[in-house]
């Protein structure tokens, strides 16, 4: 345990377990239908309303080699190559409908390629796919591009035509390298393999590679954790991103394969994620917001204190959000204050794309309340000042901040909320799966 603690796990989980965040309703239960013609009009208010404003495209893959137990995103196993072929023809027809209706529309800021696994796709797609966004958008040498991978689905030759393409950060999913977790979760890598992959990536030219550890999964051990965690430390990643496994089998029925009874309680929980942060933090990683942890030398991990940054698709990015937009089945857009996300039903968005050049979109238009609720959510996250709104906010519909306060886990100075390391890990612990309800780079 920390030192800045002055009380257990058990009496954290205690204090907190009943918080007001955690039965906040997922993004599918509560969007409504949005328009093409709403879609447009909300891009276009957006990109008029601040020409600084960085335009950036997602692009979903909804496609895997098999379904992990775990998975709360939107896959599938495709048939065959000819399936992926027919998405790749319709993720055209939107890339243009997007592309030709946005007025002025800039240099992408940035291209990211999320999953599904992007990587499932052979050489021959990943090119005509980049040829695709490249027809259709503004990709300059200033674009940063990044992709989430599976470690599994790598070779050589890939990486280096992706790095041939732009690509230079890329994620790997790895959740855990401890085995028993691994086949519990319907997965297996090995250590030796990821650190082969590592180095080949390296080898290729990614500059930025980031890489994934989950908590509260089935068979997990507070001792397994922390020997994931070294075991990950070692592959030498740039980027760690930590997140609590929430399992929602109403949601995601392929989750049902994880008995609830053979999951870690909250107190466990909350342990296993100070362990992971004790961890990097001893393997000389800073950690940066509530969930990552950067080596020193990453510019962000130097600027977080003093310069903006915001929740990005590797973690945290120095700079301002911008329009985000959504393509591919389960996108999510971000336009102001308004987060869409394109139908996660594979057959629906193929329709409607094929018949009306447009995917069927649901929105959820952020109230007042949302709106802080983001602003708090993200500055929370990047431990930056929160104004006094934000404050009385925090304050009032959360009463999150008091309790903090009494139980020593958070400091205060002017209004810049200051989390030790126990606020941070009940803090991420409450926080859990909300980005996508108010578009915080919702993939990470
Ligand atoms: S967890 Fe990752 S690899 Fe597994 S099914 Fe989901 S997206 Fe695919």
């Amino acid at each position: 345990m920390s030192e800045d603690s002055g009380k257990t796990n058990k009496q954290l989980t205690n204090d907190f377990i009943s918080q007001p965040f955690s039965n906040k309703p997922y993004f599918e239960e509560i969007g409504k239908p949005m328009t093409q013609a709403q879609f447009v009009a909300l891009a276009n208010q957006q990109l008029s309303a601040d020409v600084s404003t960085p335009l950036r495209l997602y692009v979903h893959v909804p496609f895997c080699s098999s379904k992990c137990f775990s998975c709360s995103r939107s896959s599938t196993v495709p048939s065959g190559s000819g399936e992926i072929e027919a998405y790749l023809d319709m993720l055209d027809l939107e890339l243009a409908a997007v592309a030709s209706q946005v007025e002025n529309p800039r240099a992408l800021d940035q291209i990211h390629l999320g999953g599904g696994t992007p990587n499932l796709l052979s050489e021959a797609q990943l090119l005509r796919l980049v040829s695709s966004i490249e027809k259709h958008f503004l990709v300059t040498d200033d674009t940063e591009m990044s992709l989430a991978a599976n470690p599994n689905r790598v070779s050589s030759g890939q990486l280096a035509l992706l790095n041939g393409l732009g690509f230079d950060r890329i994620r790997f999913e790895v959740r855990d390298v401890n085995e028993t977790v691994q086949r519990s979760l319907g997965r297996f890598t090995t250590a030796e393999m990821l650190s082969d992959v590592f180095d080949s990536a390296r080898q290729a030219g990614f500059q930025r590679i980031t890489t994934d550890t989950l908590y509260g999964l089935p068979s997990q051990t507070i001792e397994s954790v922390a020997e994931s965690a070294r075991a990950i430390a070692e592959l030498g990643p740039d980027r760690v991103i930590c997140k609590a496994f929430e399992r929602r089998p109403d949601l995601y029925p392929n989750q049902r394969n994880i008995v609830a009874s053979g999951m870690p309680s909250l107190a466990d929980r909350l342990v296993m994620f100070q362990t992971i942060a004790d961890t990097f933090n001893g393997a000389g990683f800073e950690w940066v917001g509530l969930d990552c942890f950067m080596t020193a030398s990453d510019p962000v991990a130097r600027a977080a204190k003093d310069s903006p940054i915001y929740r990005g698709w590797d973690g945290y990015a120095l700079g301002q959000r911008g329009v985000v937009l959504g393509v591919g089945a389960s996108a999510f857009s971000e336009l102001g204050d308004v987060v869409v996300q394109n139908t996660p039903n594979l057959k629906t968005w193929q329709d409607t794309i094929s018949t009306t050049r447009h995917p069927a979109r649901m929105q959820r238009v952020l109230s007042h309340q949302d709106q802080l609720a983001r602003d708090v959510l993200e500055g929370v996250f990047t431990s930056r000042e929160l104004s006094d709104i934000e404050m009385s906010w925090f304050n009032a519909e959360t009463g999150v901040l008091p309790k903090l306060k009494h139980s020593g886990v958070v400091a205060l100075e002017g209004n810049r909320v200051s989390f030790t390391d126990n606020g941070k890990i009940v803090l991420r612990q409450m926080f859990s799966g909300l980005e996508p309800l108010y578009g915080c780079a919702p993939e990470v």
